[in-house]
């Protein structure tokens, strides 16, 4: 997934049942990208891109992660959109990061939303309507991070850092919760706020993380095909890594006041900064800091 994973278990268990399912558990960011990275011409998320107007079968996996991404474009009014890939392809996000080849999908969208992307569970099948490139980008990584904590649920303690999104459970090596810093999005290596969490995933989305080369960066407001510049990073703290991961996204793209709007329909915590690094945070939130 271009990034680094690291995961930490605190446990009075053998050795060598929490190395395999440390073991297992990073399987799943492997499993994850196979089957939903846009940058792979055979992974199934590019399969399925590649067909239109007819249902394709796809598994339970990629039928998941679709699903949670419609509902979140959904409740955000389109600001968070899986059919984003063709504008990220326009602005130069086309470039596998493990073979470095550039990688140009077929299918070129014009004027498609998810609204064009219908879901039938009783078949587990996907159909779209228009050309259009799917991009999980926004989700995957929280997916795989879910995936990975289950595997890890036979111990109390453990956390899992993906690139900076983080999912904790219980409570760390030395009986303190789990105290994560949310990075200041202008000072590299400092920390804006220190929080303390246990049994919760924390996902950021920051305007530093990939410059465009075109400017901008790799969030998109799918509705101008532009980066949003109002918001510099928004934060949020969600039970579940893809929902965090997800809404994160969503609410960068939606600006501080819309983004806290959606945070509190979805009744979930987090911040929200904007680029005059003005603060927005739910009172959840702060009560964490
Ligand atoms: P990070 O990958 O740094 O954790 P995000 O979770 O915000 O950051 O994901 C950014 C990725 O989401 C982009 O690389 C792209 O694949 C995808 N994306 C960009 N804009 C949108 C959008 N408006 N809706 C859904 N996905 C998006
Ligand atoms: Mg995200």
């Amino acid at each position: 997934m271009d990034t680094t994973v690291t995961i930490e278990v605190a446990a009075l268990a053998e050795e060598a049942a929490i190395l395999a399912a440390i073991d297992r558990a990073f399987g799943w960011f492997a499993e994850v990208e196979r089957r939903c990275s846009r940058f792979d011409p055979t992974s199934e998320l590019s399969l399925l891109s590649n067909t239109r107007e007819q249902p394709v079968p796809v598994s339970p996996l990629l039928f998941h992660v679709l699903d949670l991404a419609l509902a979140i474009a959904e409740t955000s009014g389109g600001a968070f959109d899986p059919t984003v890939g063709a504008a990220m392809e326009a602005r130069g996000f086309d470039r596998n990061f493990r073979t470095g080849e550039h990688h140009r999908s077929a299918a070129k969208a014009i004027a498609a939303s998810y609204r064009d992307v219908i879901l039938d569970a009783a078949s587990t099948s996907v159909t779209l309507q228009k050309p259009l490139v799917l991009d999980l980008g926004a989700i995957a990584k929280g997916f795989a991070m879910d995936l990975a904590g289950r595997e890890l649920a036979a111990f109390e303690n453990s956390a899992i850092n993906a690139g900076g999104d983080i999912l904790v459970r219980g409570h760390n090596a030395a009986g303190q919760p789990w105290s994560i810093g949310v990075r200041h999005p202008r000072e590299p290596g400092a920390l804006l706020r220190t929080i303390t969490v246990r049994d919760a995933a924390v996902c950021t989305s920051g305007d530093y993380e990939r410059p465009a080369d075109a400017g901008g960066h790799h969030i998109l407001d799918p509705g101008t095909g532009r980066s949003p510049d109002d918001v510099v990073s928004a934060t949020v703290i969600a039970p579940a890594a893809a929902v965090a991961d997800g809404l994160a996204t969503a609410a960068f793209v939606l600006g501080a006041q819309a983004g806290l709007d959606l945070l509190f329909r979805e009744g979930v915590d987090g911040l929200i900064v904007t680029r005059s690094l003005a603060e927005f945070a739910t009172p959840g939130f702060a009560a964490l800091a």
